[in-house]
């Protein structure tokens, strides 16, 4: 066991004391000082046996000023320190049974030294009870001071903004998040977006840049390529696309030249943007053949795709959509690209963490490039990345840079490695069963008076939700139920008869609240509030009356 022991002039004397009273029982000592008795500033010596504390250079800490209220104050503003002024030896018991506390602070003034000897005793003597409530309520005191550390920095330097971003917080918060691209971030993975590495210039790849002092971004980029490899099981990956088009642009630069073939899922059947809209990138420069999924069973029409591919010989067939509620079978989709002599691009943006997680089969055996976003299941920082095959992967990396982008957002490449450690824990295999469990509880109280479920059903993180049957447009749902606290978005179903602006469903995704921790009984709960929404015809005091359920639920379920 190791003890830092700091003082100001006050504390001296006592502290000279104290060193020799550890010493004799055999504590290991760092004295940081003050080494005299000359005038001093205690919140220097606060600090520095603070942080040892706090990094593990010390496993506990004594601090001694007049009083011992100013060294309290100061050591207590450094995260995982526990100070507690001690004046009795009770006061050193109870500390440690009952407050956890890992730094002793004497008031020098208040203590004579046949006092000191016995509160120190007192502490050494006694540990953490580990009780329950003990333990409750340290853990609150824990996620107070990060609520505090939020945002701690813009409450003086824009306070305007400030008050933005703190409405946001709060509306994350107290509303039921259920849009199906979106999730809640840790914290770990938010301090990694916010490090030091947002000032940091990087062009090029780890060992080869053409920037210099890049030896920190080296290494957090390999962390990221090594975890991404592992996690996906892929040849090669390219973690510096600053988002999921962006990867998506990279791997049509690699593999077509304008002009070429693509045969992709149209928009208006689930497909993406990026996957050959006729206003985006995609469409311009490529020739896109649309395939989209059956009338009668809402699934993809393989059959119809396999004629397409026949038909228009694409060189690129791509795979992924934004609202498919079904399971994606790859093999299906690599012998139709075989047959055709296409190459085969899987964008799995939406369910990569399901992917990570074993709740849905992998692409990365069957295709030649795997493209995805990175917040999406996978709860990462908003962005995005590549994997390929080896073969592929310098082409994709020189199309990345210089390709399409400068340099890399060396702070969000961070906040991948940082997701993607999350995704290779055990837990996080339970997180993505649990999403797809939530999606179908949730999915199955959208069915009957006047609701029904494309495809049926759900078998990944979504559901998309048909109001054909109850007249009204999925805007106007989408609206109502913002208006009640339940964030969903409008979405197209297939052989919509509505344009897209107001489109006749609504999508509806488990993995926000899934990691809020809500299980299938909150989801059967949401699906009555959803049902008592839509049945309202706008009913101001229904939806009131909802939201107050809403907040209720949302209380007991704290975001990360
Ligand atoms: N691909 C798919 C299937 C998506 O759903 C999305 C976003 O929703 C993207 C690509 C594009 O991602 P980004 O918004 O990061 O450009």
């Amino acid at each position: 066991m190791k003890i830092a022991i700091g003082a100001d002039h006050a504390g001296y004397a006592t502290k000279q004391a104290v060193v020799e009273l550890l010493s004799r029982r055999g504590i290991a000592v760092e004295d940081v000082g003050a080494h005299s008795a000359a005038a001093a500033d205690y919140p220097d010596y606060a600090r520095e046996v603070a942080r040892r504390v706090a990094d593990g250079r010390a496993d506990e800490g004594v601090l001694i000023c007049s009083t011992g209220i100013g060294m309290s104050i100061a050591a207590n503003r450094f995260g995982g320190v526990r100070a507690a002024l001690c004046a009795t030896p009770d006061d050193a018991a109870r500390a440690r049974t009952h407050n956890n506390a890992n730094v002793l602070v004497l008031g020098a003034a208040r203590l004579t030294a046949g006092h000191v000897e016995a509160v120190i005793r007192a502490w050494l003597e006694n540990a953490f009870s580990a009780e329950e409530r003990h333990a409750r309520r340290l853990a609150k005191i824990e996620s107070n001071a990060e609520d505090q550390d939020e945002l701690r920095a813009l409450r003086r330097a824009d306070p305007e903004l400030r008050e933005i971003l703190c409405g946001e917080i709060a509306r994350q918060r107290d509303a039921l998040n259920l849009i199906a691209s979106e999730n809640y971030a840790s914290r770990a993975v938010r301090e990694a977006q916010g490090s030091a590495l947002i000032n940091k210039y990087a062009e090029g790849y780890p060992g080869r840049r053409w920037y210099h002092g890049c030896e920190f971004a080296d290494a957090a980029e390999q962390l990221a390529l090594t975890r991404a490899r592992a996690l996906f099981g892929a040849e090669h990956a390219n973690v510096q696309p600053h988002c999921g088009s962006a990867a998506n642009m990279a791997v049509y630069f690699a593999a077509l030249s304008p002009g070429d073939t693509i045969l992709a899922m149209s928009l208006a059947h689930g497909g993406h943007l990026t996957h050959g809209h006729k206003l985006n990138f995609s469409g311009r420069l490529f020739n896109v053949i649309g395939y989209g999924v059956d009338r009668a069973t809402e699934r993809i029409d393989m059959r119809a795709l396999a004629a397409l591919a026949r038909e228009h010989k694409p060189r690129l067939i791509v795979v992924g959509a934004s609202a498919y509620p079904r399971a994606l079978d790859f093999a299906a989709f690599r012998a139709v690209a075989d047959e055709a002599g296409a190459m085969l691009m899987v964008d799995m943006a939406h369910i990569a963490g399901l992917v990570a997680g074993g709740s849905h089969a992998s692409p990365v055996p069957y295709a030649d490039f795997v493209t995805t976003t990175t917040h999406k299941t996978l709860r990462g920082p908003r962005s995005g990345m590549i994997l390929c095959r080896d073969r592929f992967a310098d082409d994709i990396d020189r199309q990345v840079f210089p390709g399409i982008q400068g340099g890399p957002e060396m702070h969000t490449v961070a906040a991948k490695a940082a997701c993607l450690r999350e995704a290779l824990q055990p837990s996080f295999r339970a997180y993505a069963a649990q999403v797809t469990a939530n999606a179908r509880a949730l999915a199955g109280t959208m069915r009957g008076d006047g609701l029904r479920l494309v495809s049926g059903g759900t078998d990944n993180h979504l559901a998309l939700v048909d109001l054909t049957g109850l007249g009204i447009s999925g805007a106007d749902a989408a609206a109502m139920l913002e208006r009640a606290g339940i964030i969903v978005n409008k979405n197209a179903i297939p052989f919509d008869a509505r344009g897209p602006l107001t489109a006749s469903g609504i999508r509806i995704g488990t993995a926000a609240v899934t990691t809020r921790g809500m299980k299938e009984p909150e989801m059967l709960r949401v699906g009555a509030l959803i049902r008592e929404v839509l049945h309202s015809a706008g009913d101001g005091k229904i939806l009131d009356r909802v939201r107050g359920v809403v907040a209720e639920l949302t209380a007991r379920f704290p975001v990360p």
